[in-house]
């Protein structure tokens, strides 16, 4: 079978892949296994390959940045950082220790902990930032000593599979492939027996379908999904200081972003003042292809995603939602739509309480402290969610928000050394600093007798 990419800025092919059969699956994931025998061993050997395809990432920055932009839609320059974000996180994965911690030494008997890698690991990546993501599995994977198979997206397999080939003579053979295809190849690989291990990053509907399929061989889950993620402006907040970093951490990558602002609850003392600085700044948004120089905002990355965000904003408008900026699609070519500001939602409305993920953003108004948390705490997901405002009263605020991150004056500050994590249906496990790499081991204990 094969894959037609479509680039998102003009609805045109922009190329075609092969998808793997589940026999080639197989195949691939056997020789995996085989390799992990000698990849496992030598942990100095492992640190100069990540840091050689660090660097061999950061030589080819233009060409896998114009891939992710032909293929998921954002500006060229925000691109290129993804490439280059994703070397960082390579180097930094180098340099992290895998100790070996002494926890009883007398004279009887010495007892350490040590972490052993699983095997195989399954990898399966979305379509919103294919480079970045497949580096936050691929390294520490690889440090930890497995080997892995990747799937991505089949909405944007181009820069991932050109990272693979990048990768390839700088790894022993068959340490790290790239399996092209569709969900059901993410099934495949999420069912094989071989593979003790999945990091899959996604939708919260696919993480409860592998927990689901994995359940049988009880695999090891690191599972990072949807988030609806709210913004508490406060009374004493500075709506002059806010409302560009406020744009950016609803709007980057077009909404497209787990951890992008999805609602904003604002004080009523603030709301007008807020909604007309946000307004001007969304219809001053450059919206274009992301090949073109000074564009701001790309299309959406694919159709379903486009209609899904034309859909919840026709249901906003049916619900009384006054539209303040944008509020429909862009005419001519390409999934484009006008960056999109709704006031005046009821909380049940979709756009409130469904995950957008892209450029359409409600502004609610609050009155008092107690209400606007349990509001912002009225979901299933649980990513991250920040407050803006005086920095104690935000963090005392903040300190309720049912969230695996929590931002103060500030959204989407993502660090290669910070543990990112989500509570209830945003996900299960850590990524990212030490937490993450363990999660690519398991625990042996070594007891000694003198
Ligand atoms: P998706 O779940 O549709 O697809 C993600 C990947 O999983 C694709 O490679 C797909 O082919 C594969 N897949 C789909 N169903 C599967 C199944 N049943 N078994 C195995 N594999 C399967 O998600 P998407 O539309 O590509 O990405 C958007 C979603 O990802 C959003 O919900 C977003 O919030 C989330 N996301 C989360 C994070 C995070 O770190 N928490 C980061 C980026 C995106």
């Amino acid at each position: 079978m094969s894959i037609t990419v479509i680039n998102p800025a003009t609805g045109a092919s922009c190329d075609t892949v092969k998808a793997v059969s589940p026999e080639e699956l197989n195949a691939v994931v056997e020789r995996a296994a085989r390799a992990f025998i000698g990849w496992k061993t030598d942990l100095a050997a492992r640190r100069s390959a990540l840091l050689a395809c660090a660097e061999k990432m950061r030589a080819n920055v233009h060409m896998l940045a114009r891939l992710v932009t032909q293929e998921q839609g954002k500006p060229l320059p925000k691109a290129e950082r993804e490439v280059m974000g994703a070397a960082r996180w390579f180097e930094y994965t180098a340099g992290l220790e895998i100790p070996v911690e002494v926890i009883h030494d007398d004279a009887a008997i010495r007892a350490e902990v040590h972490r052993k890698p699983f095997g195989v690991v399954g990898a399966i990546t979305p379509w919103n930032y294919p480079v970045m993501i497949a580096a936050w599995k691929i390294a520490p994977a690889l440090l930890a000593g497995n080997t892995v198979v990747l799937k991505p997206s089949p909405f944007t397999p181009l820069a991932t599979i050109a990272l693979g080939d990048l990768l390839k003579p700088l790894l022993p053979e068959d340490v790290l492939t790239v399996v092209p295809g569709g969900d059901d190849i993410g099934v495949a690989l999420t069912a094989h027996a071989a593979i003790r291990k999945i990091s899959f990053t996604g939708s919260t509907a696919a993480g409860q379908s592998i927990a689901r399929t994995t359940a049988g061989q009880l695999k090891r889950l690191t599972l990072e999904l949807g988030g609806n993620d709210a913004a508490i402006v406060l009374p004493d907040a500075n709506i002059d200081a806010i409302t560009e970093k406020l744009f950016w951490a609803a709007f980057d990558n077009s909404g497209q972003i787990c951890a992008a602002v999805k609602r904003v609850y604002v004080h009523e003392s603030q709301h007008d003042r807020l909604v007309e600085a946000l307004a001007a700044r969304l219809d001053a948004a450059i919206v274009g292809d992301g090949l073109e120089q000074g564009v701001e905002l790309g299309p959406l990355t694919n159709k379903p995603q486009f209609e899904r965000v034309v859909a919840l904003v026709e249901d906003a408008r049916a619900r009384g939602g006054e539209i303040v900026a944008g509020g429909s699609k862009i005419d001519g070519p390409g999934y484009f739509f006008r960056p999109t500001l709704v006031t005046g939602l009821a909380d049940d409305a979709r756009l409130v309480a469904e995950e957008q993920f892209g450029p359409a953003l409600p502004v609610l108004s609050y009155r008092d402290e107690d209400e606007v948390i349990a509001r912002a705490n009225d979901t299933n997901f649980g990513l991250s969610g920040s407050v803006w405002g005086t920095p104690e009263r935000a963090a005392e605020i903040g300190e309720h928000l049912q969230c695996g991150t929590l931002w103060i004056n500030q959204h989407m500050t993502i660090l290669p050394h910070a543990p990112l994590a989500g509570t209830k249906l945003s996900g299960v496990g850590v990524e990212n600093g030490p937490w993450g790499l363990a999660a690519y081991s398991e625990i042996r204990t070594v007891n000694i007798a003198h």
